[in-house]
C-alpha cells in the first residue's frame, strides 16, 4: 500500500520533471537553431522521452505487486535507474528516489510477509482457548491450561 503510494508520486514527478526538462530544452534547441547555431539538444531529448516512458512504466509495478512482490520491487529499481539517466540527472533525482522507496517497500513487504507465514507454521492452537502457543509448549500462556499432545495421552 505505501510502497504503492511511492510509486504513484514517482510517476507523477517523473512524467512531470522529464516533460519540463524536455519542453525547456526543446526551446532551448529551437532558439539556438533560429540563431542560426546546431541542434545540440536532440540527444538530451531523447532520454527525457525515455525519463517520462519509464516514470510511465512505474504502474506496471503497482499491478505486479499483487502477483509477484519480488518481481514488483526489481521494476520499480530499473525505472528508478532510467528515470534517472532519463531526466539527465538533474530532472530523474526526485522521481528515483520514490521509486527506489517503493522498491524497498515492496521488498520490505514481502520480508515480513514470508516471516508471518514462518511464524503461523511455527505456533499450534491451543485446544483449550484456541490461542496460538509456540509449537512444543507444555503450559498455555494464555490461559494457564497444561498442554498435552495426543500422541503422549
Ligand atoms: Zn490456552
Amino acid at each position: 500500500m505505501k510502497s504503492g503510494v511511492y510509486a504513484i508520486i514517482g510517476i507523477l514527478t517523473g512524467v512531470t520533471l522529464c516533460s519540463i526538462g524536455f519542453a525547456l530544452i526543446g526551446v532551448i534547441a529551437v532558439i539556438s537553431i533560429s540563431l542560426g547555431g546546431e541542434s545540440s539538444g536532440n540527444s538530451s531529448l531523447t532520454f527525457l522521452g525515455i525519463g517520462v516512458l519509464a516514470s510511465l512504466l512505474g504502474s506496471l509495478g503497482i499491478v505486479l505487486e499483487r502477483y509477484d512482490k519480488k518481481i514488483a520491487a526489481l521494476q520499480y529499481v530499473i525505472c528508478g535507474i532510467f528515470v534517472f539517466t532519463g531526466g539527465l540527472l538533474v530532472f530523474g533525482v526526485l522521481p528515483a528516489i520514490f521509486f527506489f522507496l517503493a522498491g524497498y517497500g515492496v521488498y520490505k513487504d514481502e520480508k515480513e510477509e514470508k516471516q508471518i507465514i514462518t511464524d503461523q507454521k511455527l505456533m499450534v492452537q491451543c485446544p483449550y482457548c484456541k490461542s496460538h502457543v509456540p509449537n512444543g509448549a507444555v503450559k498455555c500462556k494464555f490461559c494457564g491450561e497444561w498442554i498435552v499432545k495426543k500422541e503422549e495421552k
